[in-house]
């Protein structure tokens, strides 16, 4: 078996340890080409010591400083790249065949683009890359015959459950709709009253999955499954009016495909992103993960329930601004990205996240941009824009 050489970005986040895990357990299958994240040494310096990647990157220039140099004393001969990049450089090398992209946020969508344009198998988590840039994100796949695999757990479970070879006709494939679960989060049960006083810890308190903050609050928020809305529009070339959303609080079913025969596939597993992961990076073939199996025989019920919109109304915004289209869904996310950070250093509640971006929506001009640079720009603009506005 040849080895498949992997860039790892975003290596010290949560989805980015789990692929580091997927990797250690095959040794003969998979080796780091380079690891990147933003500024956590040690985290980083301790991956390197145990990966040996050839390169690995931190945006934060001091911080890499002290990373080369903890990595010498320790003679290790991995070499250190600083600033953003950096990070396209390590994702578009010849050497490597498969690139993680785990970047939190619309910081992933360059190095992201970059593998796309350089033709690399993709292993997709940050979605916010296609919800900023779906449609110049799926072109440039197109373009340059990359492979775009999803590790969303919903849209890695409605890959598994379209026909193999799926091309993005729906009507040919006999598709009736995509269903995406939702686990509700950790205040579901919470009325309006109570959303008012709820913290960034009670958010970041997720029943089922552990993962990084701005994803935990956007979990709490439903934005996180607002997000999936649009990014399964862009991954499975599906209208939002064929797009749903059930909540399923124990995160079993991961999403399911309704076909016209009235037959249902869905894909089931434990609550581990480690399970996706694994399936991206060998697809078409299927590898072993250190993953509990699921025991229907502990697992008690499985529930479904409508998601409410009054009391989460950034699922509403989201299938908006799909269904406006042009910038929209970007100016969604970067008014959703302050608002979250606002929100998780205490400066703003946690109801004012929906407000901040609704007026957001409001205010910028949501026609579709005509390159990357002004669609940053934008992103830059509405970014300033709620920044003022959480000063005000
Ligand atoms: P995290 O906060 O745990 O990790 C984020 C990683 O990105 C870190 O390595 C950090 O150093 C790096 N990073 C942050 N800002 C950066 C910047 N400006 N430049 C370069 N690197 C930067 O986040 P996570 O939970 O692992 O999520 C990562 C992505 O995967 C997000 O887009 C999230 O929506 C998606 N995702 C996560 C999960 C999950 O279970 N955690 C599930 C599905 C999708
Ligand atoms: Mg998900």
């Amino acid at each position: 078996m040849t080895i498949q050489y992997i860039t790892v970005l975003g290596a010290t986040g949560s989805i980015g340890s789990n692929t580091l895990d997927v990797v250690a357990m095959h040794p003969d299958r998979y080796r780091v080409f380079a690891l990147a994240a933003h500024s956590q040494v040690d985290k980083l310096l301790q991956q390197c010591l145990q990966h040996r990647p050839r390169y690995a990157v931190l945006v934060d220039a001091a911080a890499a400083a002290s990373l080369q140099q903890q990595l010498a004393a320790a003679g290790a001969d991995t070499e250190v790249l600083a600033g953003e990049a950096a990070l396209s450089d390590i994702a578009c090398a010849a050497e490597v065949d498969m690139v993680m992209a785990a970047i939190v946020g619309a910081a992933g969508l360059r190095p992201t683009l970059a593998a796309a344009a350089a033709g690399k198998r993709i292993l997709l988590a940050n979605k916010e890359s296609l919800v900023v840039a779906g449609d110049l994100f799926m072109r440039t796949v197109r373009e340059s015959g990359a492979t775009l695999l999803p590790v969303d757990s919903e849209h890695n479970a409605l890959f598994q459950s379209l026909p193999a070879g799926f091309d993005g006709d729906l009507a040919a494939a006999g598709v009736v709709e995509l269903i995406l679960t939702a686990s509700g989060g950790p205040f579901r049960h919470h009325s309006l009253e109570q959303l008012q006083h709820v913290t960034a810890d009670d958010a970041c308190k997720h029943p089922n999955w552990v993962m990084g903050r701005k994803i935990s609050v956007d979990s709490a928020s439903l934005m996180n499954k607002g997000l999936e809305v649009i990014e399964a529009r862009w991954l499975f070339n599906t209208p939002a009016e064929q797009i749903k959303v059930v909540v399923h609080p124990q995160s079993v079913i991961h999403s399911m495909v309704r076909y016209h025969d009235g037959s249902i596939m869905a894909q089931l597993g434990s609550p581990d992103m480690r399970t996706p992961i694994a399936y991206a990076m060998a697809w078409p073939q299927r590898i072993a993960a250190p993953v509990q199996a699921l025991d229907f025989l502990t697992l008690g019920s499985l529930t479904f329930e409508a998601p409410d919109l009054q009391r989460f109304p950034c699922l509403r915004l989201a299938f908006d601004s799909l269904r406006t289209g042009g910038d929209a869904s970007a100016v969604l996310n970067a008014a959703n990205e302050v608002a979250v950070a606002s929100f998780l250093s205490g400066r703003i509640g946690f109801l004012q996240i929906p407000q901040l971006i609704e007026r957001a929506l409001s205010r910028m001009d949501l026609a579709l941009s005509a390159d990357l640079d002004s669609l940053l720009a934008k992103d830059a603009a509405t970014r300033a824009l709620v920044t003022e506005w959480v000063a005000a």
